[in-house]
């Protein structure tokens, strides 16, 4: 039995101040609503001081959006892996599709920014995903298996690994995959898995959905049978809403 696993990316989101009271919203309104699940939030790297402080003791992760792939030099703008664990994160989401849009992130830098992650001592949130003209040309699967084996190239151990699916075309647009399209690619990538690392580790591993996810949708994809949570963009910015979609992710 998997524990389901549900994440606020708050993305380029909230100033200090601001990350500090969501997070005391968000304690606030979950109280004890959250058994048998667990939850993190992703402020940006400048809040995360802060709105660690604020989730001290209530049982929530402290998550990061990225992380270099080295300890430190000269590389300007960039965070390291050593730095987060520091910092006091216990996760980091890597690969996230504006990350590979915007920001150049390829297969090859993911893989490198996983390895040093977990070499740090973090949990780390593979995001995979394809793209609309992706999707419509046919190629979704082999997209998502490149992603996954040239991501996870030479990881021999994936326990402290968390794979979200993010279909880039439902990513704040308010598009939702359905939940059917949505386990149909959870149960290819843990085929996959099992092809890598044996059946044991695959059915051991946590595949969170993400792509507009809101407290309408939350519970009929979580009820799917290989979707074990979610990374949520938009809705966790609102914490009555991202209560509500823990709550369809709790028992
Ligand atoms: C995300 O960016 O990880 C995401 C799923 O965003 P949204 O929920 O806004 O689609």
């Amino acid at each position: 039995m998997r524990t389901k696993i549900v994440v606020g990316n708050w993305k380029m989101n909230n100033t200090i101040a601001e990350s500090e009271i969501l997070a005391q919203e968000l304690i606030a309104a979950l109280g004890e609503n959250f058994s048998g699940c667990e939850v993190g939030i992703a402020p940006t790297f400048l809040a995360l001081d802060a709105a660690g402080k604020a989730i001290e003791g209530s049982g929530i992760q402290l998550v990061a959006q990225n992380c270099h792939y080295e300890n430190d030099g000269a590389y300007t703008g960039e965070v390291s892996a050593r730095m987060l664990t520091a910092a006091g994160c216990s996760s980091v989401i890597i690969g996230h599709s504006e990350r590979r849009q915007y920001f150049g992130e390829t297969n090859v830098t993911v893989n490198l920014r996983i390895k040093k992650a977990l070499s740090e001592g973090l949990n780390v949130i593979l995001c995979v995903g394809e793209t609309l003209a992706q999707r419509e040309s046919g190629v979704t699967e082999a997209i998502i298996a490149s992603q996954v084996r040239e991501g996870l190239m030479d990881i021999s151990d994936i326990s402290s690994l968390v794979i979200a699916y993010e279909p880039v075309w439902a990513i704040g647009t308010g598009k939702t995959a359905s939940s059917a399209q949505a386990e149909e690619v959870h149960l290819h990538i843990r085929t996959l898995v099992a092809e890598l690392y044996g059946k044991e580790a695959a059915a051991a591993l946590r595949i969170q959905y993400g792509g507009s996810v809101k407290p309408s949708n939350a519970a009929e994809l979580f009820a799917m049978p290989n979707i074990d949570g979610g990374l949520i963009g938009g809705a966790s910015l609102n914490a009555a809403d991202f209560v509500a979609i823990v709550k369809a992710a709790s028992h």
